[in-house]
């Protein structure tokens, strides 16, 4: 199983356009209120002084513009798009922001 992407703000994105969203958040979002992580904690850090975004996304501690938890998408999971229904016998899950291919589906018939 193997993440292709991304879902939060009722889309789907890919690994890069997530790192640069959970970039923007700002600290104050996030730290030093209840229930948010210890910031001297090194799980949270890559080295000291530096967070691991992934691991903040992964915790639910950085979460979407609307509050709700930024979740994986797996290669295993289903998605829908506007052309599988369009009759077509291929479709495309691409990144909202920049338009990168997250995975295809292709028609069995
Ligand atoms: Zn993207």
């Amino acid at each position: 199983m193997k993440v292709i992407g991304y879902t939060y703000d009722a889309d789907h994105h890919c690994e890069s356009c997530m790192l640069d969203y959970a970039r923007k958040v700002p600290t104050s979002d996030y730290a030093g209120g209840w229930g948010k992580p210890d910031f001297d904690d090194e799980y949270y850090h890559d080295s000291p002084g530096i967070l691991n975004l992934a691991r903040l996304v992964e915790n639910e501690i950085i979460r979407d513009s609307e509050g709700n938890a930024i979740h994986p998408v797996f290669d295993t999971e289903e998605w829908y798009a506007n052309d599988i229904y369009e009759g077509n016998k291929t479709a495309t899950l691409g990144c909202s922001d920049c338009g990168t291919i997250l995975d295809t589906w292709e028609s069995d018939e």
